[in-house]
This record gives structure tokens, C-alpha cells and sequence, in this order.
């Protein structure tokens, strides 16, 4: 399935319980503007390597666009649409003034030297500078891009457009950026998994986890929740998983990646399971993606053995798998809510870089704490209150607000 297709059939879920006639639909689903460019670069040997980059602009009703920009070699126009349909509905869902917006090269960027990558992003930029902006549609880092990568953005938008770091988010905290913004998704998913656990009456030290993904999102994830006490089992990546039923040293195995190319490819410190994915068969009882999309699909979803998961990528699973998970009593947190911490770290950064002011690393994590766990309230009263799942409930909200946003401002 498509990753479009399968968010068309979360929004029409909740687009029937908010009782949306079907033009209503049709404008919120089409998106403002779509780019696909192409980046012709010099390689470091002299070849010439002609990349795809892509912009889906897709809604701005409350606000400038934003969403992450993704290094990845299956990235294609389908997906980054899917993706940035999400994040409208996720700025919505924590009430952050943002549309949504994503972006990405397919490419493989562990293919690529430094310099290439540097050049790459730079001729990217050159080609879409007028696109983006602070007021208009501000990229952050998302798979396969970070901090430098978002620097290397700031400095070439700068070029043609002045002084401007509020451009792009995830920045360098030594450049415009903003304290505590690196670990703000991870720490978001672990602020709502807390507050759901302590809804589910479940103690965080009997709640063993697996998490897929050990990269910005999965590694911070987990730190905060091993902190939390929460026993963390099993972790993998694109090497592998691996797991250790004492619970894996989360401090040693962040060294290893670090000294090891960013991959877990050797790790001793815990029992090599098998392939990607062979870890959501284990008997653990929380789950956490934080990878890939349309990981969880009809096949493995049967299989999956704990009661609780929670989205720390975006688009994990499938409607299929959804409705397997529904069916079979499994309480899914979605992506919308649950990774939404960048997003909003990432505001918190755009006001400050407009306010020519330094926010603090305790105001960062307090305001991010808040905003998180008024997601999480208003996303759970609405589930209990429609007796629907949490992702539908999720969807009603953000959906709802970018439609009165939409009828507030007028059509004509
Ligand atoms: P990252 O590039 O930092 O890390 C990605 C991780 O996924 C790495 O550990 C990599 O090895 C692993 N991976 C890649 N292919 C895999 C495979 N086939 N099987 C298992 N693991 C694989 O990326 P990230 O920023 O952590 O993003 C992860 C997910 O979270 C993505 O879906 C992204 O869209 C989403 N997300 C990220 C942010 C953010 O602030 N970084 C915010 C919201 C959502």
C-alpha cells in the first residue's frame, strides 16, 4: 500500500466522525504546493551524480509550513506527501501556530562523503530558496540529516536572503540553535509513553521495552526511559536487533554507534536476535518504531505480543496492522501526538531565533513537558469521551482545527 493511501484511510476515519462534506475534504487533503527538483553534483572523483529533491508544501491555514527534510534512498513523492499531510495534522494536534510541510533527497547518504553531502544540500537550497523561508516554510533535521545539515541550509539561504536563522530549525546550539531541540523528540515520546502508562496502571519498571531505531529518536527514547526506570530490552537498527533480558547498558551502546558509523553492526554487549523487525515477535510489553515507515504491516502484526505501542517514527503502521492491534485489545499512542516533541522544540527555537533571545535548557524541557502532556490530555479525553482509539481521536483534533481554521479565514 502507499504511504498516501494509508493515511487517506486515518483521515477518513476521523473526517466522518467531524461530519466533513466531501469538498471540505478535497481542499484539506490537496496539498498547497509540490516541488520535485533535480540536483546535478560533482563527486568527490569527478563523476557526476544527478540527485531527486522534493518539497510538499501542504497546508498553511494556521500558520508558516514546517516539517522535517529526509536523506533516505526510498524517499519519492508519494511518501514525502504522506509525510507532510502528517505534520499539518500534528502541529494541530499539540496547537502549534505551523502547517505542514516535508521534504528529502533520495539518496543514501552514507554513500557520500562530508563535503559531498555539504554540496548537495547547497545546491538544493539553490534551487529552492524561494520557497522557504521563516514566515513561509521552515525545514528541520529528519532521517539521514541533522544538525549540520540544517547549518549548512541557514548559511546558504543566508547567501541570497540576509540575515535570517530562523529559516530552518535543529540548528547547531553554537549557531542559532536551541538547547535540548536534539533530544526533544525522544524525550517527547517518552513524557507521553509515561503519562499513558500511569493511565494504563501499568509501573514503568515492569513494562519491558523494544525499540526499533537507535538513531536521534530511538537513542533519546530510550535514555529517558531507562531513566525512568522502564527495563529496555531490545533495540535494533538497520544492522539487526539485538536484545538482553537484564535490560541493554544504554550508555555503552550509545558509545559503540558512536565509535562505530552510527550502526550497531557487531554489538556484543547484548545477543544478536536476527534481522530488522525480529524483535517485534518478542514478549515484551511496550513497543516503540523509531525507524522506518510501514514497518508494522497484516503480516507481523498478528505476531506482535505487546499490549502497548507507541509511534516514535512517523507511519509505522499500516491500517491493516492498525486494525489487527485494534481488534486484539493493543493500545497504539500515534505518531501525530507521539513524536511531536521535535516539532515543537523546534518552534521553541523559531521564537527564539525571532526574539533575538536564548531560551535555557529547564525552560525548553518545561515548556516541552507541558505542551507534550496537553497533547496527550486532550488526545485521551477525546478517545474516552467518542469511545474511539487513540489515533482517531488524535486525527478528530488536529483535523478539526485546521478545518476552523480554514472556515475562520474565509474561502472567498
Ligand atoms: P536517524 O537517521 O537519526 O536514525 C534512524 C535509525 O533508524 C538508525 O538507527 C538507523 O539504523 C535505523 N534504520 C534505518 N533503516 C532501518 C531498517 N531497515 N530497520 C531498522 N532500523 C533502521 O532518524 P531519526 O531522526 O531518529 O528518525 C527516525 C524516525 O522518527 C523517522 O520516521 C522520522 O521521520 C521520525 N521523526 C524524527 C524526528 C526528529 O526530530 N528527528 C521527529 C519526528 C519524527
Amino acid at each position: 500500500m502507499k504511504s498516501l493511501d494509508a493515511t487517506r484511510l486515518y483521515f477518513d476515519k476521523a473526517a466522518d466522525l467531524l461530519e466533513l462534506s466531501a469538498n471540505m475534504r478535497t481542499l484539506l487533503l490537496t496539498p498547497h504546493r509540490e516541488v520535485t527538483v533535480q540536483i546535478p553534483v560533482e563527486r568527490d572523483n569527478g563523476d557526476l551524480a544527478v540527485l531527486q529533491g522534493y518539497r510538499v508544501q501542504h497546508d498553511n491555514s494556521r500558520g508558516p509550513m514546517k516539517g522535517g527534510l529526509r536523506y533516505h534512498p526510498e524517499v519519492d513523492l508519494d511518501e514525502i506527501r504522506s509525510l507532510a499531510a502528517l505534520m499539518t495534522w500534528k502541529t494541530a494536534v499539540i496547537n502549534l501556530p505551523y502547517g505542514g510541510a516535508k521534504g528529502g533527497i533520495a539518496i543514501d547518504p552514507r554513500q557520500y562523503s562530508r563535503r559531498e553531502l555539504e554540496r548537495i544540500t547547497r545546491k538544493f537550497v539553490d534551487v529552492i530558496h524561494d520557497l522557504f523561508g521563516p514566515d513561509s516554510d521552515i525545514p528541520a533535521p529528519d532521517m539521514g540529516t541533522g544538525a549540520e545539515t540544517m547549518a549548512w541550509i541557514m548559511n546558504q539561504y543566508e547567501k541570497y536572503h540576509g540575515f535570517s536563522p530562523a529559516c530552518v530549525t535543529g540548528k547547531p546550539v553554537e549557531l542559532y540553535g536551541l538547547p535540548g531541540r536534539e533530544e526533544a523528540t525522544g524525550r517527547g515520546v517518552g513524557i507521553v509513553t509515561l503519562k499513558l502508562l500511569s493511565r494504563l496502571g501499568r509501573r514503568p519498571e515492569k513494562t519491558r521495552v523494544a525499540i526499533q531505531g537507535f538513531g536521534n529518536v530511538g537513542s533519546h527514547t530510550a535514555r529517558f526511559l531507562r531513566d525512568a526506570q522502564c527495563p529496555i530490552v531490545a533495540i535494533g537498527d538497520a544492522s539487526g536487533d539485538y536484545y538482553r533480558s537484564t535490560g541493554i547498558e544504554i550508555g555503552e551502546m550509545l558509545e559503540y554507534v558512536r565509535d562505530h558509523n552510527n550502526s550497531l553492526a557487531g554489538y556484543k554487549g547484548a545477543e544478536y536476535l536476527g534481522p530488522s523487525g525480529s524483535q517485534f515477535e518478542l514478549d515484551v510489553d511496550l513497543l516503540i518504531p523509531a525507524a522506518l515507515g510501514n514497518v508494522l504491516t497484516e503480516l507481523n502484526a498478528g505476531k506482535v505480543k505487546a499490549r502497548i505501542i507507541v509511534e516514535g517514527a512517523n507511519a509505522p503502521t499500516l491500517p491493516a496492522a492498525d486494525a489487527i492491534f485494534d481488534a486484539a485489545g493493543i493500545t497504539v499512542l500515534p505518531d501525530i501526538l507521539a513524536n511531536a516533541g521535535g516539532v515543537t522544540a523546534s518552534y521553541f527555537e523559531w521564537v527564539q531565533n525571532r526574539q533575538y533571545y536564548r531560551w535555557g535548557l529547564n525552560r525548553v524541557r518545561q515548556e516541552l513537558d507541558r505542551a507534550m502532556a496537553e497533547g496527550f490530555e486532550a488526545v485521551w479525553q477525546l478517545a474516552g469521551q467518542r469511545k474511539i482509539s487513540l489515533r482517531t481521536a488524535a486525527y478528530m483534533l488536529g483535523i478539526g482545527r485546521v478545518e476552523r481554521a480554514t472556515i475562520l479565514a474565509g474561502l472567498a
